[in-house]
């Protein structure tokens, strides 16, 4: 049996094994909640550890989702939220990405120690790489917690600006999170610096500051992400100071009530990247793209990579892939492999979306299918 087939018969037993230890009230709470069914994006599966955010900072879109600015612990249980994922057909233990903290802040008082339960329990099980973005100051206590997870947790403190606190008017001080960012590092954690959203007006006036602040606390790794803006977020932003004339010259559809649209930033980022490499920081474009460096993987998943080319690609051949399809009852005609890619001609009228997912996340290569 190939290592592939293995990872799916893994995920089988830890299905099995969870099953005889949660009652069916856990069963049913897990089966209908969307992290059994949610299909992750290349960047992984986010997993929710809280429900609602009070930290209200200004760019946040949770509020036009609808989530609400009173936090409450998700109500899975921990063993019950692994269940769930355990459920989701798109989780490959040791693969899928796992992102922690995108529609709140993991470690807010009222669920550091639930965020931290979820990390260590989810990796114990699933092995899943682990990622996690907050605005926390890093207390050892955290720190620890996150190690006891996935050791090679790739972290993420954000910070957007230094001295604009109306921006971020609930969250932790963000030269104490810089200074906390550099402690947990030189513990041993990995930890990069996550400066998203780049907001025009605010944050490129500040990025050689805040990118100094870090390397002066040992940071070695940057994250640049982009902003979303909403009708609520621009006049959030216009009355705390951004450039709402440069931020409205560079959006990328109409603005429309609680619709999320992209801000064209790449100049932005590009301006930064050359600071901060000449600061001698490693720059992610992406997210993941930390995550895969953290856990040594070569990832061509989607078509900014491939990424972390310093390391070489899994090895995986045609009859590894093979197997799998035999393994997922998938008849199929013939498998090509690259370093970059999976083509697999699939015989008949089959349903291949579903696949096209499975077999990038297990192989860390875009799936191409076609039907003969
Ligand atoms: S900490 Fe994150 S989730 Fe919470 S309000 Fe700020 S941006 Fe939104
Ligand atoms: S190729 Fe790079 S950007 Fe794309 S999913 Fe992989 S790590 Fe992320």
């Amino acid at each position: 049996m190939t290592r592939l087939v293995n990872l799916f018969n893994y995920k089988k037993t830890v299905l099995s094994r969870l099953e005889r230890l949660l009652d069916d009230k856990s069963k049913l709470a897990a089966s209908s909640d969307h992290h059994s069914r949610r299909r992750p994006r290349p960047c992984g599966i986010t997993i929710h550890t809280g429900v609602g955010c009070s930290y209200i900072c200004a760019y946040c879109y949770i509020y036009d989702m609808g989530f609400p600015a009173r936090t409450r612990p998700y109500p899975l249980k921990p063993e019950e939220m692994t269940y769930a994922l355990a459920l989701n057909p798109y989780v490959i233990p040791e693969k899928t990405l796992a992102a922690y903290g995108s529609v709140t802040e993991p470690f807010l008082r009222e669920t550091a120690t639930q965020a931290l339960s979820y990390m260590r329990e989810i990796y114990m099980w699933l092995r899943l790489p682990t990622q996690v973005s907050t605005k926390a100051i890093l207390t050892e206590n955290i720190s620890k917690g996150i190690s006891s997870g996935d050791p090679r947790t790739s972290v993420l403190v954000t910070v957007v600006t230094i001295s604009n606190r109306s921006v971020e008017p609930r969250a932790p001080d963000p030269m104490e999170r810089i200074k906390s960012a550099g402690e947990a590092s030189r513990a041993g954690l990995s930890v990069s610096l996550f400066m998203r959203p780049i907001i025009p007006g605010i944050t490129d006036v500040e990025a050689e500051k805040i990118l100094s602040l870090a390397a002066e606390s040992g940071l070695k790794s940057i994250v640049l992400g982009s902003l979303r803006v909403t009708e609520r977020i621009l006049r959030n932003l216009e009355r705390y100071g951004a450039n709402v004339g440069e931020i409205r010259r560079r959006l990328t559809g109409p603005i429309k009530g609680s619709e999320q649209i992209e801000i064209r930033l790449s100049d932005f980022k590009r301006r930064i990247k050359l600071i901060a490499e000449d600061m001698g920081f490693i720059v992610f474009r992406t997210a993941c793209e930390a995550n895969v460096y953290t856990h040594g993987r070569y990832c061509a998943m989607c078509n900014m990579g491939p990424c972390n080319t310093n390391v070489k690609p899994e090895p995986i051949e045609a009859s590894d892939i093979e197997d799998l399809l035999e393994y997922l009852g998938v008849q199929y005609a013939s498998v090509e492999v690259t370093n970059d890619s999976i083509r697999v001609t699939l015989k008949g009228k089959q349903e291949g979306d579903k696949l096209e997912s499975i077999l990038t996340l297990a192989t860390y290569r875009r799936a191409l299918l076609k039907f003969s």
